[in-house]
C-alpha cells in the first residue's frame, strides 16, 4: 500500500517535473521570439529611418524645377513644373511623415525644451492654414482664454505639427460651419504648466468603429473617404505620438454627421518672462468701450474675452442691424473703436461702417475690420470709409492689440517697440556678400542660383580649409557652411574661423546647412560657433528667411517668420546667468565672451568627469582643484549659478569632507543644466 502511494508519487513528480520543463522551455522559446520580434521592429525603424533620410538627398535635385519657374518658359512648360513642384512638395511632406514616425518608432525623437510665446506660435500657425479655411467658406478661430500663460518653454516646432495636423484634417472634412482651436489651463504649478488643447469642428464625424483605430498608423475612417480627400493615413498617427511625449493620451470624440473633437494636455515649463510683471500697453485701453459685431458665435465670445481682459467694455452684437441699435440705446459719449467682423449675412462689415459714418456722433468712430484670408480687399472703400486697419482672420492678438493701439493712437513704451515696421526700416537692401561653403553640387548650384536672383552675391567654395581660406582674405556679412564636407568639415571649419575672430577680425555669422536637425546635432553646430541652421533640401522661402535676417537694412515682412533659426528671446533669470556682468568684466568684447562661453560649453563636461573621478577615488585635493577650475571659468561667462554650485564642492574638497559631495554634485548638474540653454541663448542674442 505504502510503495504503491510512494510509486504513485514519484510518478507525478516526474510528472510535474516535466511539465515544469515544458513550461521553462515553451518561457525561453517565448522570450526568444519577443527579443526576435523586438530587434526586428528597431532594426524596421532603423531601415525606415535610413531609407527617408537617403531619398531626402536625392529630394535636392528635384527641389531645382523651383529654379526653372524663375526662367522663361511656355505656358505648358510652366505647367509641368509647376506638377513637378507640387509632386515635390507632397513627397517632401511623407518622407518627413515616415521619418518622424520611424524616429518615434525608434524611441529616438527628442523634443525640445525652449523658451516660445503660445499666442503669437498658434496664430502664426492658424494664418497659415487660413485660406485653406476660407476656400471652403470655414470659420476658423482660435481660443486662449487670459489665465493661459503666454511665455512658455517647450518645443514649439512639435507643438505646431501637431495642431497643424488635427487643424488641417478638421478643415479637410468639413464642409459648413467651423473649425474652432480652444487651450485651456488645466494646472500650473511655480515652474511650469499644463494646457489642454482641443481643436473640435462641425465635419463628417468619425463612426464609432473606427475611433479607436484612427490613431493607428495608416488607418483612415474610411477608405473610400481617402480617395475623395487624400493622405496617408500617418498624420493622426504622429499627432498622438507626439501629444503623448508632451503629456497625454490624444483622446477623439466624434458624432458622425456633426463633427469631431480631439484633446489632448501637453506640459510645458514657464519662461522667466511670464514670472516678470510687464508694463502694460493695454492700461491705456482700460475703461475704453469697444463695439464687437461678428455673425459667429465663437469668434465673438473670443473677441469679447480679449477686449475684457485688456480692460476695455465691450459692446457685442451678431449682426449690423443689432450693432446699429445697441449704439442707439447706449448711452454717453458712443465707443472710441469698433471691430467689425467683414463677411457678414445681411448687412456687410463694409455697409455698417458706411451706416456708422452717416451717423453724426459715431464719425469719429476708429473701426478695425476683420477679414477672411484670400479675400480680396478693397483699398479704396476702406480708406473712404476710414478704416485704421484690416486684419486677416483668425486675428492675433498680438496684431489686434497693435491694430487698436494704433487705431486709438495709444502710444507705445520704447521697449515694446519692437516687431513694428517704422519708417526706418524700410529701406531696401543692396544684398549681402555671402561665402558658401558645400561639397554637393546640386546643393551649391541650387544656392547659388536662388541667392544671386534675389539680389545677394555669393561665392562658394567645396571644403571648410578652402572656406577658412576665404574669410580669412574677404569680407562676408554671412557663411553658410555645410556640415559633413571632405577635407575639413563644417564644424571644425567654424571652429578655426571662431578664433581667427580671437585675433580682431569681425565676426560673422555662420548658418549649418545640414541634413538632419536633431537638437543633438544643433547642439554640436552651436557649441563649434554657428549661429543657426538650415535644413537640407532647402526650400527658396527658407533659405532667403533665414540668410535675410542678418540684412540689417531688410525690408521686414510681417508674414515673414523664421522657422529654423535658433534665436529665442533671452532668459532674464540672472541667478542663472548674468552676461551683462561678464560683458563689463571682458571691457564689452561680445566676441571675446562668445568665444570664452563656446569653449565653456566643450570644456565643462572634461571638468565633471574629473570631479567625478577624483570623488570616485577619494581624493579631495584633486576634486577641489577640479570644482575651482570650473568656478573660474563659468564665473568668466557670468554663470553665477554655476559659480555657487562649484564653490560648494570646493570647500567640501578643501575640508576633506566628501560625504555631502554625490549631494552637491546634484545641485551642480541641476545648475549646469538650467545655464546650458541661457548660456546659447545668450551667444545668439549677443549676435
Ligand atoms: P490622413 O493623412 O489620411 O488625413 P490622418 O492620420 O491625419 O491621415 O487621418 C486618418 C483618418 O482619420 C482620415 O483619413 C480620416 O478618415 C479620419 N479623420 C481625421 N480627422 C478627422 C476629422 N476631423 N473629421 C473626420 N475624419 C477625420
Amino acid at each position: 500500500m505504502k510503495s504503491t502511494a510512494i510509486a504513485w508519487r514519484s510518478k507525478r513528480t516526474v510528472k510535474l517535473e516535466r511539465r515544469t520543463e515544458q513550461l521553462r522551455k515553451s518561457r525561453e522559446e517565448l522570450e526568444r521570439a519577443r527579443d526576435a520580434a523586438e530587434q526586428a521592429s528597431i532594426a524596421k525603424s532603423e531601415f525606415l529611418a535610413n531609407m527617408s533620410h537617403e531619398i531626402r538627398t536625392p529630394m535636392n535635385g528635384v527641389i531645382v524645377a523651383e529654379l526653372l519657374e524663375g526662367t522663361e518658359l511656355s505656358e505648358q512648360q510652366r505647367r509641368y513644373v509647376s506638377i513637378i513642384l507640387h509632386s515635390a512638395d507632397t513627397l517632401m511632406d511623407l518622407i518627413n511623415d515616415i521619418l518622424d514616425f520611424s524616429k518615434i518608432e525608434a524611441g529616438r525623437l527628442e523634443l525640445e525644451a525652449i523658451p516660445f510665446v503660445l499666442r503669437d506660435t498658434l496664430g502664426d500657425t492658424l494664418q497659415t492654414l487660413a485660406k485653406r479655411a476660407a476656400d471652403k467658406g470655414l470659420e476658423l478661430a482660435c481660443h486662449i482664454p487670459p489665465e493661459v500663460p503666454d511665455h512658455l518653454v517647450g518645443d514649439p516646432t512639435r507643438l505646431r505639427q501637431i495642431i497643424v495636423n488635427l487643424v488641417g484634417n478638421a478643415i479637410k472634412f468639413t464642409e459648413n460651419g467651423e473649425v474652432v482651436v480652444d487651450v485651456t489651463l488645466e494646472g500650473q504649478k511655480d515652474d511650469g504648466t499644463r494646457l489642454q488643447f482641443q481643436v473640435r469642428d462641425t465635419g463628417i464625424g468619425i463612426p464609432e468603429p473606427q475611433q479607436e483605430r484612427i490613431f493607428e498608423a495608416f488607418a483612415q475612417a474610411d477608405t473610400s473617404t481617402t480617395r475623395q480627400y487624400g493622405g496617408t493615413g500617418l498624420g493622426l498617427a504622429i499627432a498622438a505620438q507626439l501629444a503623448e511625449k508632451m503629456g497625454g493620451r490624444m483622446q477623439l470624440e466624434s458624432t458622425p454627421g456633426a463633427g469631431s473633437v480631439f484633446t489632448f494636455a501637453a506640459d510645458f515649463g514657464l519662461a522667466p518672462e511670464e514670472k516678470k510683471a510687464r508694463p502694460l500697453r493695454e492700461a491705456e485701453l482700460r475703461g475704453r468701450q469697444a463695439l464687437v459685431v461678428d455673425d459667429n458665435a465663437t469668434n465673438r465670445q473670443i473677441l469679447e474675452e480679449i477686449v475684457v481682459n485688456w480692460g476695455m467694455i465691450p459692446i457685442v452684437a451678431p449682426d449690423g442691424v443689432a450693432a446699429l441699435n445697441a449704439l442707439e440705446r447706449a448711452s454717453g459719449a458712443p465707443p472710441d473703436l469698433a471691430l467689425l467682423d467683414l463677411m457678414m449675412p445681411g448687412m456687410s462689415g463694409f455697409e455698417l461702417a458706411a451706416c456708422m459714418r452717416l451717423r453724426p456722433g459715431l464719425k469719429e468712430m476708429r473701426i478695425v475690420m476683420m477679414s477672411s484670408a484670400g479675400r480680396p480687399s478693397d483699398e479704396a472703400l476702406l480708406r473712404r470709409l476710414d478704416v485704421s486697419r484690416l486684419l486677416v482672420k483668425p486675428v492675433k492678438q498680438s496684431d489686434l492689440l497693435n491694430a487698436i493701439t494704433d487705431a486709438l493712437g495709444v502710444s507705445m513704451r520704447e521697449d515694446e517697440g519692437e516687431g513694428h515696421a517704422s519708417a526706418a526700416h524700410l529701406r531696401t537692401s543692396p544684398g549681402l556678400t555671402v561665402l558658401l561653403a558645400e561639397d554637393g553640387a546640386v546643393n551649391r548650384q541650387v544656392a547659388v542660383d536662388l541667392l544671386t536672383k534675389r539680389g545677394h552675391r555669393v561665392v562658394a567654395v567645396g571644403n571648410g580649409q578652402e572656406a577658412i581660406e576665404a574669410v580669412e582674405r574677404g569680407n562676408y556679412d554671412l557663411v553658410l557652411m555645410d556640415v559633413h564636407m571632405p577635407v575639413m568639415d563644417g564644424l571644425a571649419a567654424t571652429a578655426a574661423i571662431r578664433a581667427l575672430a580671437q585675433s580682431g577680425k569681425a565676426r560673422v555669422p555662420i548658418v549649418a546647412l545640414t541634413a538632419s536637425a536633431t537638437a543633438a546635432d544643433r547642439e554640436r553646430c552651436l557649441a563649434a560657433g554657428m549661429d543657426g541652421y538650415v535644413t537640407k533640401p532647402f526650400r527658396a522661402a527658407e533659405l532667403f528667411r533665414v540668410v535675410e535676417q542678418y540684412d540689417p537694412m531688410r525690408v521686414p515682412l510681417p508674414e515673414e517668420q523664421v522657422t529654423a533659426v535658433l534665436t529665442q528671446p533671452a532668459a532674464a533669470d540672472a541667478s542663472v546667468l548674468d552676461w551683462e556682468r561678464a560683458l563689463r568684466n571682458l571691457d564689452r568684447n561680445e566676441a571675446l565672451l562668445r568665444e570664452l562661453a563656446a569653449m565653456f560649453l566643450i570644456e565643462y563636461p572634461k571638468l565633471i568627469a574629473a570631479l567625478d573621478a577624483a570623488y570616485a577615488s577619494g581624493d579631495a585635493a584633486e576634486l577641489r582643484r577640479a570644482a575651482h577650475t570650473l568656478k573660474g571659468s563659468a564665473d568668466v561667462v557670468g554663470a553665477d549659478g554655476v559659480v555657487t554650485a562649484a564653490q560648494r564642492l570646493a570647500d567640501l574638497g578643501r575640508e576633506g569632507n566628501l560625504a555631502p559631495v554625490p549631494e552637491a554634485r546634484r545641485a551642480l548638474k541641476a545648475e549646469l543644466d538650467r545655464l546650458e540653454p541661457a548660456l546659447q541663448r545668450a551667444m545668439l542674442d549677443a549676435e
